[in-house]
C-alpha cells in the first residue's frame, strides 16, 4: 500500500503537471470506485486545480469552489501520467482525470476493488475522511507518546493504526522499528523513556529519508514504479537476507495477509521469536481485514 513517502512522491510529481490546470473531465470506468453521491463528480469538472494535499494515505486534489477529490489507493491502486484523453482499455483502468496537458489514470491490479474516490466539499468534507492520526513531522515526542499509549498495543499495530499515526503502513513500520532497534511485538505500555525517544527519532528520520529520496525520483520522472519493496530497505521484504547493521539473517512473522520483517540481533535481544506464537499475538492485536484497519477513525 502506498504510504507517506509514496504519497509525497505522487504529489510532487502531480503539482507541476496539474496545479493551475483545469480538470476538464472525470471518466469513471468502475462503478465501485466513487463512494460519495453528493456533491456530484461533474461539479469538479471545468474547475482549475488549486492545491494538492495528503490526508492520511489519501491524495486530495483541491479544485476551485473548495471541492476536493480524495483518492485512496489501498494496496494495488496506482497513478499514471498519460497523454491527453488516454484510452481506458482493460479492466484494471478504473478512472481518468483529464487535463489539457495529460490524463491522470488510476489503475488497480488484481480482482479486488479496494481503491476509492470521495468528492468532498471544503475543510469539513476533508475532515470527514481523515482518520485523525498525528503527523510525526509536526508533532513532538510528548504528543507522540501520549497518542501511541492511548491503547496498550504492539508497536507494529500502534504505528500502522491510522487513528494514531498518519501515513504509515506495513512497509515503513518495519523500517522504523529496525532503525529504532525495537521489537514489533513490544507493547506500547511497556516502552521505556529512552525507547520512546529512539522510536520517535527513527520514525521521523526514516520517513524523511524516504520522502526525500522518492520526491527526488519523482522530480525526474512520474513515479510509475511505486512498490512496497525497495532495494536499500533495511528489513522490509528482505526475509533471509543479511541485516545491513549486523549481518544476521532477517526474520519474519506472518499474520493475517501480512508479514513483518525484523532482525533478531538488533531488535529482539537475539531471540528468534517462534513464528506461530508471534503470529497469534499480532493477529489478536489486529482487525480482521485491511479494510477494517484503514477504516478506523478517531472519534
Ligand atoms: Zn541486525
Amino acid at each position: 500500500m502506498p504510504e507517506l513517502p509514496d504519497i509525497a512522491a505522487y504529489i510532487s510529481a502531480l503539482e507541476p503537471r496539474i496545479v493551475g490546470q483545469p480538470l476538464q473531465r472525470v471518466r469513471l470506468q468502475s462503478a465501485f470506485l466513487l463512494r460519495t453521491a453528493q456533491p456530484p463528480v461533474t461539479n469538479a469538472e471545468g474547475r482549475v486545480v488549486r492545491e494538492l494535499r495528503n490526508i492520511g494515505k489519501r491524495i486530495a486534489i483541491g479544485v476551485e469552489n473548495d471541492l476536493w477529490l480524495a483518492l485512496h489507493l489501498m494496496i494495488a491502486g496506482r497513478l499514471h501520467w498519460r497523454p491527453p484523453e488516454a484510452k481506458l482499455a482493460g479492466r484494471n483502468n478504473l478512472a481518468a482525470f483529464d487535463f489539457p496537458n495529460g490524463s491522470l489514470v488510476l489503475t488497480e491490479a488484481g480482482t479486488k476493488r479496494r481503491a476509492s474516490l470521495h468528492i468532498l466539499s471544503g475543510e469539513e468534507g476533508l475532515h470527514s475522511v481523515d482518520p485523525g492520526g498525528i503527523d510525526v513531522f509536526t508533532s513532538d515526542l510528548d504528543s507522540f507518546r501520549a497518542t501511541l499509549t492511548l491503547e496498550n498495543r504492539t508497536l507494529k499495530r500502534a504505528l500502522t493504526d491510522p487513528r494514531l499515526v498518519s501515513g504509515i503502513g506495513n512497509t515503513y513500520s518495519d523500517e522504523i522499528l529496525h532503525a529504532a532497534q525495537l521489537s514489533p511485538i513490544t507493547l506500547t505500555h511497556k516502552l521505556q523513556p529512552d525507547e520512546w525517544e529512539r522510536l520517535f527519532t527513527a520514525a521521523r528520520d526514516t520517513l524523511q529519508f524516504w520522502v526525500d529520496r522518492l520526491r527526488a525520483e519523482a522530480e525526474a520522472a512520474f513515479p510509475e514504479k511505486v512498490t512496497a519493496f525497495r532495494k536499500d530497505m533495511a528489513v522490509h521484504g528482505r526475509y533471509g537476507e543479511p541485516c545491513p547493521r549486523c549481518g544476521e539473517k532477517i526474520q519474519r512473522i506472518r499474520y493475517a495477509d501480512n508479514e513483518t520483517n525484523y532482525c533478531a540481533r538488533c531488535q529482539t535481544g537475539g531471540n528468534v521469536l517462534a513464528d506461530r506464537s508471534l503470529s497469534r499475538l499480532l493477529r489478536s492485536d489486529w482487525p480482521r481485514t485491511l479494510e477494517e484497519l484503514e477504516a478506523l477513525k478517531r472519534r
